[in-house]
């Protein structure tokens, strides 16, 4: 059995009805256009330029070939993809994206569509590298960090865990409050997954903004690198030019990089501190080959500032940073909107895949309504799924704290649940291969209502299964939602004898409330989503040893299970013990 996780595993069936991403565009991995939905009358032109038009002034054409100037040792990704060679960090991609060949990966990071943060120290300590970029799976980050009025290292690390366990592809510490380093450290040493950071937070703990300048810029990113960070948010792209714009709007500046960078601007009567020194910016990341996630300092932060003149100037910034960064062989992604109203989100998005030359674009949200403040990681998720289908490589995570406070353990999980969502849906609409196999597979176990092999499934298994079992017992052929005389699955399977591995006379006459929900089911849908990982899976698999189903699947699963008859010794058998369980209890 492919003991990878099912996302990472290839795909197996075909389909009989739709197929994935039927009305997406072709695959076409190698060109500009992999996995991307078909372009609405009016949207911006591809660019038809790609990091290969942006090459080193030192390096040469020879048969063909890029050469590298004598004694050239590449570092970075980027550096050893213009050259033909093959990293392990490539290969272990392709390993988690079965659809792509580590080839495949190789020639997408050369021309700049796709990114593999991996900072050289982290590499060398628990990272396992992940790639960003349109022609693999839509990657899903999420924000933690102490704030000066709560949290600290230890919880961030559990919200870490927390996230991880949730499916977080990528984690920004974004810290600006307790011992900043340390939390950082912790951070980094625990994640397998590549660490974001908004330096900037750092270099003006104990100094005002300011006083901000080269040297110090320099020296924290030179520390922040050595710590081991895989992509560094800068915001180099907001201009002297862009403030007036700003004026116009209803809520100004929203990126706390963005407002700093402005203040610092009109102190010093000069331009954008970041951008002045770009280039030695450039150096220092690519001697740890850290990935630049070039920011949106001018983000909208209201559906009435989108796609404004401050928005859609500082774009045109991020796209001369682009040039200049893959001229010094570093990795680039660009950071995205925002508040978006969800008909300009395709627009936006093939903007930027236009002037940053298809660039991976790295979006927040984007939130697509103002007016549900506690739900904004649903308002977001939605535009967070048009955004991956339109043009976004990874979704920034937004948790039902946003613009309120900051998230908690149990909204780091909503957040990456919701996301979760977003990048799965789009992978599905695009067509990316396999991805639509888990939907598949987990509507066979619905149609077929083997429950375990349903729960089994879900994304949040215990979830799902503390939901079924808070109503029914775990084999009737219905749940409660409708009742056995209305189960329109029961009578259609009823219809095609559709084979469970159950008998029909296992479906009960009527509908009853369980017998068989236990205490640690009871305490699960008490506290739902805010229980530890740990507690939960110990009720969980309480509850699973109690009905026998502790291995994967029932133990009168089709699967385990010769023939009906033993199917049926099997669960008159679950039953009896888990009626004397309850009764017991
Ligand atoms: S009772 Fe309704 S919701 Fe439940 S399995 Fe049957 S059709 Fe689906």
């Amino acid at each position: 059995m492919d003991q990878r996780p099912r996302s990472e595993q290839p795909s197996r069936r075909r389909s009989q009805g739709t197929n994935p991403g039927s009305f997406a565009n072709r695959a076409d991995v190698g060109g500009p256009r992999a996995f991307s939905s078909p372009d609405t009358p009016g949207m911006p032109e591809l660019s038809s330029k790609t990091a290969w038009d942006f090459m080193p002034d030192d390096w040469t054409i020879k048969d063909g070939s890029w050469r590298a100037p004598e004694g050239f040792v590449p570092i970075t990704q980027l550096e050893h993809a213009r050259l033909g060679i093959t990293t392990p960090e490539m290969e272990r991609v392709a390993q988690r994206e079965p659809h792509l060949t580590a080839d495949q990966v190789r020639d997408e990071i050369a021309a700049g569509r796709m990114v593999v943060p991996a900072n050289k120290v982290h590499l060398a300590g628990r990272l396992d590298p992940t790639a960003i970029g349109r022609a693999s799976r839509t990657k899903i980050n999420a924000n933690m960090g102490a704030s000066p009025v709560s949290s600290g290292s230890r919880e961030e690390v559990e919200k870490l865990e927390w996230a991880l366990r949730w499916g977080a592809d990528t984690v920004m510490d974004l810290s600006t409050g307790g011992d900043l380093d340390a939390t950082r450290d912790a951070i980094i040493k625990a994640s397998t997954a590549p660490i974001g950071t908004v330096p900037i937070y750092s270099m003006i703990i104990s100094r005002s903004i300011e006083e901000l300048d080269r040297e110090c810029v320099l020296e924290c990113l030179e520390h922040q690198a050595q710590q081991g960070v895989d992509y560094f948010t800068i915001h180099a792209g907001v201009r002297r030019a862009h403030l007036d714009h700003v004026a116009q709007r209803l809520i100004g500046i929203v990126s706390r990089g963005g407002s700093l960078l402005a203040k610092w601007m009109l102190h010093h009567g000069r331009e954008n501190l970041m951008s002045e020194i770009w280039d030695d910016i450039c150096r220092l990341m690519r001697r740890y080959d850290v990935t630049f996630s070039i920011g949106d300092g001018l983000r909208p932060g209201g559906l009435a500032d989108a796609t404004d003149d401050a928005q859609l100037g500082e774009l045109s910034a991020l796209g001369e940073l682009t040039e200049r960064a893959w001229r010094h062989g570093v990795q680039v992604m660009i950071e995205g909107p925002g508040h978006v109203p969800f008909d300009q989100i395709e627009y936006n998005m093939k903007l930027q895949r236009q002037i940053c030359h298809g660039a991976p674009f790295y979006v927040l949200g984007p939130l697509v309504t103002d007016v549900f403040p506690g739900y904004d990681h649903i308002t977001s998720a939605i535009g967070a799924t048009a955004a991956a289908y339109h043009g976004a490589s990874m979704l920034c995570y937004v948790t039902p704290k946003e613009h309120l406070g900051l998230p908690k353990r149990d909204d780091v999980k909503q957040g990456c649940v919701a996301y979760r969502i977003a990048a799965h849906s789009a992978d599905v609409a695009l067509g990316i291969p396999g991805a639509r196999d888990w939907d598949d597979e987990l509507t066979r176990a619905r149609a077929a209502l083997n429950w375990e092999k349903h729960f089994e499934l879900a994304f949040d298994s215990d979830t799902a299964r503390a939901f079924h079992d808070e109503d029914m017992d775990v084999d009737t052929d219905f749940c409660a939602m409708c009742g056995h005389d209305w189960c329109a699955v029961r009578i259609s399977k009823e219809i095609s004898l559709f084979v469970s591995g159950k008998d029909e006379r296992y479906a009960w006459d009527k509908p009853r409330v369980s017998d068989a929900l236990s205490p640690e089911q009871k305490q699960i849908l008490e506290q739902r989503a805010v229980l530890a990982p740990e507690e939960l899976h110990r009720l969980a698999h309480k509850t699973r040893t109690s009905l026998g189903t502790d291995h994967g699947q029932a133990a009168c699963h089709s699967d385990q299970v010769e023939d009906a008859e033993q199917a049926q010794a099997i669960q008159e058998d679950a039953i009896a013990q888990q009626n004397t369980f309850s009764d017991s209890n």
